[in-house]
C-alpha cells in the first residue's frame, strides 16, 4: 500500500487531472483506507478551489507546498 506521505506526495497532481492511471488507481486505493488522506483531498480541493476563485488561476505552487507540509507535520505528530 502507498504511504500517507507518498500520496501527499502525488495528490496535488492527482487533483490537476494530471496522474497517470495506474499511480492514479493506487492513489484511489490508498484513499480508500485512509480517512488522513481523504481529510486531506478535501482540504486541498476547498484550498484550490478558493485559490481559483480569488486569483483566477491555479493555486499557487507556495500555497501548495505549505499545504502539503501542514499535513506532514501533523502525520508526524501521531
Ligand atoms: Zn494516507
Amino acid at each position: 500500500m502507498l504511504a500517507c506521505r507518498e500520496a501527499i506526495a502525488i495528490l496535488g497532481d492527482y487533483v490537476a487531472a494530471e496522474l497517470g492511471g495506474e499511480a492514479a488507481q493506487r492513489l484511489e486505493r490508498h484513499l480508500a483506507e485512509c480517512d488522513e488522506c481523504v481529510a486531506y483531498l478535501r482540504t486541498y480541493r476547498r484550498t484550490r478551489q478558493l485559490a481559483a476563485g480569488a486569483m483566477r488561476t491555479e493555486m499557487p505552487a507556495a500555497l501548495r507546498a505549505r499545504l502539503r507540509e501542514f499535513l506532514l507535520s501533523t502525520l508526524r505528530r501521531r
